[in-house]
């Protein structure tokens, strides 16, 4: 479909994030004739750029993430970009931002269509839709907000910059991004769950005896560290990323596959999350810290990081809901940085079955999203000249030139919100209960850090997070599939 025409406001237009994600997604898109002639994008940051220059910086960007481009497409692409120097505290910025806006809109026939993007630091995203509220930049088409991560440093804070953005956009215009929405295999899970039999029919408590989770970062905290120490790994990973993942594992089966629907079956499911204890957290979670190596810091030891901090830069949990068509199966969790790989996967372990041979390998269900995209399952066979049951790996696997083909997570998202679609993005009423329960679980670790004796296991970099992990289980049949 292609997109209506629109100004596209970018804060934070000289970020990372824009120049490796958002220029070249765009590019891709109005290459495809996704994105209407009538568009205009104007990159705002303090820095005193002109638009030249931000014209030859998207065509950087472009050049930097592909490896053949026709020119000519660039130059007509970047025509397209204005800069505008803005420091987003400055309430004055906001006039000349908006009569640069008014005016793009009258060049481009944009019909009074705004797209505003919060491509900054989060702790400016408050101040940003306060300003464009009083200072009613708004326009007279519709107006839609992409939001990025994290949306709050906790639930308070959270509600605190829902309402400020509520107060110039209604919910249906909040794109609340989380880039991992947009990725294949995550976009596969529901056309997996919902659309084979065999798959369908197992979805339950009776068959499943458990999913486990796995997001992990290869990287240490980098040049992060004074950020990264004030989140950790359970707000930085968990409260979105994982949460998505087990939602859209967990929920009932939409009736459609409308916006409205896929949000209501969410919304139904999350009401039957259960939000742990104190005693709870203590026994169904484990936080750790990496140790350092010959070569690389200890988490303590890292640039802008409090020698005596508490944050956590691996977590392990578990989670359960009371209603949903899993419901009453645990979902373990984990993430962390230093891993021994960049990984992430979802592993469906399923319940053994009494069968003639004795014990047989459980049945797995394995979705690997990154690096790889591939789906399998592992079943049991007999094995050739001997008695005996063997393992083997069915694999749905995408094929080299099919991969190439995947849009990245940011250009199917941008066009989700070009032609309205939220779907991939998340509901207030979702986040709200996913802030309530990382708020339990923050809370009970802070008292204990408070009481004196917060546990914090220590783990050595590049292997598999700390051994505390392996006793989150429910039963001792249980463990983590992918070690
Ligand atoms: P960044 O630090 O690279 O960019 C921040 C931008 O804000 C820069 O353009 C900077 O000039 C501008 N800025 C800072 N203070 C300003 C002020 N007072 N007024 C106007 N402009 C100001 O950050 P980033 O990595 O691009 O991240 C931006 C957002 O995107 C964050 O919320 C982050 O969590 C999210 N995000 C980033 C990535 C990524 O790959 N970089 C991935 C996922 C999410």
């Amino acid at each position: 479909m292609k997109n209506i025409p629109v100004i596209m406001i970018i804060f934070g237009g000289s970020g990372d994030l824009a120049h490796r994600k958002l220029y070249p997604s765009l590019f891709n898109l109005y290459e495809q004739g996704l994105i209407h002639d009538n568009f205009a994008v104007i990159g705002t940051a303090r820095r005193p750029w002109s638009h030249e220059y931000l014209r030859e910086q998207v065509s950087d960007a472009i050049h930097e993430t592909h490896d053949q481009v026709d020119e000519n497409e660039v130059k007509a692409f970047a025509s397209h970009f204005y800069y505008q120097s803005h420091d987003v505290t400055n309430v004055e910025h906001y006039v000349t931002l908006k009569k640069l806006a008014q005016e793009l809109d009258d060049r481009y026939s944009a019909q009074g269509n705004c797209l505003f993007y919060m491509a900054m630091a989060p702790r400016f995203f408050g101040t940003i839709a306060t300003h464009i509220n009083d200072q009613h930049l708004t326009g007279s088409g519709f107006n839609r907000i992409v939001v990025e991560k994290p949306f709050g440093h906790d639930l308070v804070s959270a509600e605190q910059l829902n309402k400020e953005i509520t107060a110039s956009f209604d919910e249906n215009d909040i794109f609340r991004i989380d880039h991992y929405l947009g990725k294949e295999m995550i976009q596969n899970i529901m056309p997996m769950r919902f659309t084979n039999p065999l798959i369908k029919n197992i979805w339950s408590g009776e068959y499943i005896k458990n999913i486990q989770i796995t997001l992990a970062e290869r990287l240490g905290v980098e040049a992060r560290g004074g950020y990264y120490d004030t989140s950790g790994a359970l707000r930085d990973m968990v409260q979105n990323h994982i949460f998505q993942i087990i939602t859209l594992l967990a929920m009932p089966e939409p009736k459609d596959l409308s916006s409205d629907s896929v949000h209501q079956a969410k919304q139904e499911l999350l009401k039957s999350l259960i939000i742990p204890t104190p005693e709870e957290v203590k026994k169904n979670f484990v936080r750790g810290q990496y140790l350092g190596s010959d070569t690389t810091f200890a988490y303590k030891k890292e640039p802008n990081v409090d020698p005596d901090s508490t944050t956590e830069t691996y977590v392990a949990g578990k989670t359960k809901f009371t209603s949903g068509p899993i419901a009453g199966v645990p979902i373990y969790f984990r993430t962390g940085k230093e891993f021994k790989e960049k990984k992430t996967r979802i592993d469906i372990v399923l319940k053994h079955i009494n069968n003639p041979y004795g014990q047989a390998h459980s049945n797995n269900i394995t979705i690997e999203v990154d690096p790889e995209s591939k789906i399998y399952i592992t079943i049991n066979g007999k094995k050739i000249d001997e008695p005996g049951i063997r393992r083997e790996d069915l694999t749905y696997v995408f094929s080299k030139e099919e991969m190439a083909k995947v849009p990245d997570g940011y250009e199917r998202l941008l066009h989700d919100v070009f032609v309205n679609d939220s779907t991939n993005f998340t509901h207030w009423s979702e986040l709200k209960r996913y802030w309530e329960f990382i708020d339990a679980v923050e809370d009970a670790w802070q008292k204990e850090n408070e009481a004196g004796n917060p546990e914090i296991a220590q783990y050595l970099p590049y292997r598999m997070g700390p051994k505390e992990a392996d006793n989150i289980f429910e039963s001792p049949t249980e463990h983590w599939i992918y070690e």
